[in-house]
């Protein structure tokens, strides 16, 4: 049995916990990690498409309902790592305008109390750490950087490289996706990743993703300060007599009830199931729940708006590893429309196993199987904007109910539009002329269900912070305006969403929250000096295996 005071306790291990994990390991505070999954196993089925995209294999089974009161079965993850486990690595920094106000067809998105310019660094250490490839001055939404990426932008293969020059001609800036896998393309024989076609939505066989677990856990659990412990559910936080502050961390693990207290506690339990915890941590001191004052923990949910869209060719793309481009040039509007419309990339290869999950359209004469084999596969992220109704709660048996009435879909139709006349401009093939483009076909996302709610892997917004405690449950050091030692450092955090994948603004905000979090404990020079004495160890033995 582990003992039951830590100087920090963290609640769960994934984009945000395990990069806090890791960041506060190196100070020998007394560090305790609990997760409510299990290691995912290392397995063949790892990389089998039915597995993971028909049967849902490493999905919790657990259910939600929505508004109406019916079942959802989210597209979510829980083990070591969280959904970090399963992404697709794109790791992209938000825009600097993405920090302001920016009017959207659909309404106002609002500023962050932070500015671009305080997450900079931080957001080069986080693509350092999770090890970044990716080319920068491409781009012309990017944002400053102070520092180059380390590792080179993974190259295109033949179709993709030729879809770049086609966007290109036409006046459009594609770039390389700033990805997190350990690849070496300069010596193949010996990279630990393989540039396979099952990365984007599975996990890694082969650990070559930078997943949090790989990347923070394992080398947090190298320290003797920090324990894990799996499969501990937290049901709720309590707090002392004033309500200021957290006292008891509830678990249940392993069918028993365990209790557990720190000097500082840190929820990073994914957005909605972080709203979920401090709601059911009601108490006399917190009637609306945990650092609820406000009324705003649950509200604001956003999960983007976003579309899987094949397009359809009579000429076969071969592509193994797909998702090596993306376009910006219509983050911000276009010369027709002046409002965002958003960003557009891939997800991983398609195949015909993966579509039977939630068959497309299918194109006349046209079997599953051979759609996969002729797609490209494009995923478009458009901004949603933070709406008080769209909402996480609690019903009465204490599931989680998940309300959300979409919003500003405007720009994301216009997006839609925009990619199928690029698809249309693209040069005529050799072969099948201008007839080779077949059009654009939606695919559905979620896995044996047909409801797009399900799919909250971007889900962020649901306890905001700021600079008012009215309209905030978090100060802009995320933490809760209420208890003092309390802190949110998953994509709960975020006042609008942007319209890129949010994981690298999680791990680097962490990172900063991390440095707070040392500050506090008077810890914080003795962690910079080991983490900078270990990074020169770690630098040079990755380098081998990676850059
Ligand atoms: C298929 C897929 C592809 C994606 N691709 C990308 C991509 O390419 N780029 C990108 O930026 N983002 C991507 N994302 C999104 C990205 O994974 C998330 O934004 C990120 O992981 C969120 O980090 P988080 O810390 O908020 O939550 P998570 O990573 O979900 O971590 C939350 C952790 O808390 C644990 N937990 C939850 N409740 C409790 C509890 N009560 N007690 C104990 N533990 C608990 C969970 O098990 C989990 O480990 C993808 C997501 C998915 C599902
Ligand atoms: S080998 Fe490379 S491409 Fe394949 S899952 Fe691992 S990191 Fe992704």
């Amino acid at each position: 049995m582990p003992s039951s005071h830590y100087d920090v306790i963290i609640i769960g291990t994934g984009a945000g916990g395990g990069t806090l994990a890791h960041r506060l390991a190196s100070s020998g505070k007394r560090i305790l990690l609990l997760e409510r999954g299990d290691y995912v196993p290392r397995e063949p089925d790892n990389w089998s498409t039915r597995a993971v995209n028909v049967d849902g294999k490493y999905q919790t089974k657990e259910q939600w309902r929505d508004k109406a009161g019916k079942p959802l079965h989210p597209h979510t993850n829980y083990g070591v790592g969280g959904n970090t486990k399963f992404y697709g690595a794109a790791l992209f920094r938000l825009r600097r305008e993405d920090f302001g106000v920016l009017r959207h067809h659909g309404g106002v998105s609002p500023a962050w109390p932070i500015s671009y310019d305080e997450l900079e660094p931080y957001y080069t250490e986080a693509e350092h750490l999770y090890q970044v490839h990716g080319a920068r001055g491409e781009d012309p939404t990017d944002p400053p950087a102070s520092a180059p990426y380390k590792y080179p932008a993974v190259s295109h293969e033949p179709r993709i490289q030729q879809l770049s020059e086609d966007l290109t001609r036409l006046g459009l800036h594609p770039f390389h996706t700033p990805l997190g896998i350990m690849l070496d393309e300069r010596n193949r024989p010996r990279s630990r990743c393989i540039r396979c076609g099952t990365c984007d939505g599975h996990p890694c066989l082969v650990n070559a993703k930078s997943d949090a677990h790989i990347v923070c856990i394992e080398p947090a659990l190298g320290h003797p300060n920090v324990t894990l412990l799996t499969n501990a559910y937290v049901t709720r936080l309590e707090t002392n007599a004033s309500g200021r502050e957290v006292t008891r961390v509830v678990v249940e693990r392993d069918d028993q009830r365990e209790s557990y207290s720190a000097d500082v506690v840190v929820s990073s339990c994914g957005a909605i199931n972080s709203a979920a915890l401090l709601l059911r941590s009601v108490s006399d001191q917190h009637p609306r729940g945990l650092a609820n004052g406000s009324d705003v923990v649950g509200r604001h949910y956003m999960g983007h708006i976003n579309s899987v869209l094949m397009a359809l060719s009579r000429c076969p793309n071969p592509t193994i590893f797909q998702k090596s481009l993306a376009v910006n040039d219509f983050y911000f509007g276009s010369p027709e429309w002046d409002h965002p419309m958003g960003h557009i990339s891939f997800v991983g290869k398609l195949d015909g196993v993966t579509l039977s999950a939630g068959a497309p359209a299918i194109a006349p004469g046209w079997t599953l199987d051979l759609m996969g084999k002729h797609s490209l596969d494009f995923w478009l992220t458009s901004e949603d904007l933070p709406d008080p109704e769209n909402r996480v709660t609690l019903d009465r048996e204490g599931k989680i109910v998940l309300a959300y009435t979409p919003n500003n879909g405007e720009g994301h139709r216009r997006l839609v539009a925009k990619l199928e006349s690029l698809m249309q401009q693209q040069r005529a093939c050799q072969i099948h002329g201008h007839e080779c483009h077949q059009g654009l076909f939606s695919r559905n996302l979620f896995v044996g269900q047909q409801i797009p709610l399900a799919g909250v892997a971007h889900q962020n917004g649901t306890i905001r912070f700021g600079d008012d405690p009215a309209t905030s449950a978090l100060d802009r050091n995320c933490r809760a305006h209420e208890v003092d030692n309390l802190y949110v450092v998953d994509g709960s955090f975020f006042p609008s969403s942007g319209a890129v994948n949010p994981a690298l603004t999680i791990m680097a905000n962490a990172l900063r929250v991390g440095d707070h979090i040392l500050d506090r404990l008077g810890a914080k020079a003795s962690a910079l000096a080991a983490s900078a004495s270990a990074a020169g160890t770690r630098i040079g033995t990755t380098a081998g295996a990676t850059a």
